[in-house]
């Protein structure tokens, strides 16, 4: 830390990524990533000419990308805002909304939701989830304050219904209500159809856990015209070509090829049932996962233990030194190949104990 600092920030606590390790190949269970390459349809438009035109600036209207988006959901080009992965839209919606009366979000979920909170300098309510791990939000009180939680929640993979986030909306009309969906194409119920009922309701998606593109940073939001002007008024004044050219390009191909991404969500809920009877025989304590990862813990090992058994065996999951949580490891949901090898190592690793 240097003495130039802006003074608050010398008090915040970055997020913490998953390991990303260069040293050894791992069977990689830790970050959620899709265990499928992109759709053949992005390789091939990503050519040469592309590359070449990498000396041009990207459209910082991304008229084709929200073209093909809006198409996808079946809503106008102007409730529709792309950002550098969602968590730049996250970020630029915290700073656009959460200036006025402060914020609120579950106190077990996504990461960075308090790291934004603090790095903006915004007033925090921490929403507990209840023993069974769920978020109640149906009562909740928010005066103004925006809300934001995941659905499907990480790291539980447990979800809210649509009557409850119904009713959030009606009861806080005052508040923007912001709905995480990283995880909702693996068997969650969207909110987007709730968009044009509901004009304090954003909606926020990624290209990185449902299609294949976790390294190419892309994620949207989906909300009434009024909150995307918001949000592009933080865009045009912080980076208007947030979105590169490539990521563009293949953000387009992989939502015009819908086989192939329907044939990749439907392996990793395959491989989720399988993985979730899996772990049970073992004796493990399995949260139901609408979600590309499950959350489990062993009455016989820690989580912190379980982490490092299977890293010495060569696989990475993800563990948080968290209160509540402590006990559990999330287990990204990979290939059937590499479940096996998971469910292998762990019958070694629980025989040893
Ligand atoms: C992975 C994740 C994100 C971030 O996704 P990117 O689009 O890769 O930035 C946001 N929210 C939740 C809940 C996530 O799990």
């Amino acid at each position: 830390m240097s003495e130039f600092l802006t003074p608050y920030l010398k008090k915040i606590e970055p997020y913490t990524p998953g390991e990303q390790p260069r040293d050894m190949q791992y069977v990689k269970l830790n970050t959620n990533e899709s265990p499928y390459p992109p759709s053949p349809l992005v390789k091939q438009a990503i050519s040469e000419e592309e590359v070449d035109k990498l000396r041009l600036y990207s459209d910082p209207e991304l008229k084709d990308l929200i073209a093909i988006l809006a198409k996808y959901h079946s809503i106008s080009t102007r409730s529709i805002f792309c950002g550098n992965g969602s968590d730049e839209v996250l970020a630029m919606s915290f700073m656009a909304w959460g200036g006025r009366c402060g914020v609120a979000y579950p106190d077990i979920s996504y990461g960075f939701y308090p790291v934004y909170a603090n790095v903006f300098n915004l007033d925090s309510q921490v929403i507990p989830l209840d023993e069974a791990y769920k978020l109640n939000i149906a009562d909740v009180k928010l005066d103004g304050k925006m809300l934001v939680f995941a659905n499907p929640n990480a790291p539980t993979g447990l979800s809210v219904s649509l009557n409850e986030i119904e009713n959030v909306l009606k009861n806080n009309s005052d508040s923007v209500v912001i709905v995480d969906e990283a995880y909702v194409d693996f068997g969650g119920v969207s909110a987007v159809e709730l968009i044009n009922k509901y004009d304090n309701l954003l909606v926020v998606r990624t290209f990185s856990k449902s299609r294949q593109l976790a390294g190419a940073r892309l994620g949207y939001a989906i909300g009434s015209e009024q909150l995307i002007d918001d949000l592009n008024r933080v865009k045009f004044s912080i980076n208007p070509y947030n979105i590169n050219r490539l990521t563009c390009i293949a953000g387009v191909s992989s939502v015009s090829d819908n086989d192939y991404f329907e044939m990749c969500v439907d392996k990793v809920i395959n491989t989720r049932a399988h993985m979730t009877d899996s772990l049970r025989k073992l004796g493990f304590d399995v949260l139901e996962s609408n979600a590309n990862f499950v959350f489990a813990k062993h009455s016989s090992m820690s989580g912190r233990d379980i982490y490092s058994a299977l890293k010495e065996q060569g696989i990475l999951v993800r563990h948080f030194n968290k209160e509540r949580i402590s006990d559990f490891v999330r287990i990204t949901v990979g290939t059937d190949e590499e479940t096996t090898v998971l469910i292998d190592k762990l019958k070694l690793i629980l025989g040893e104990c």
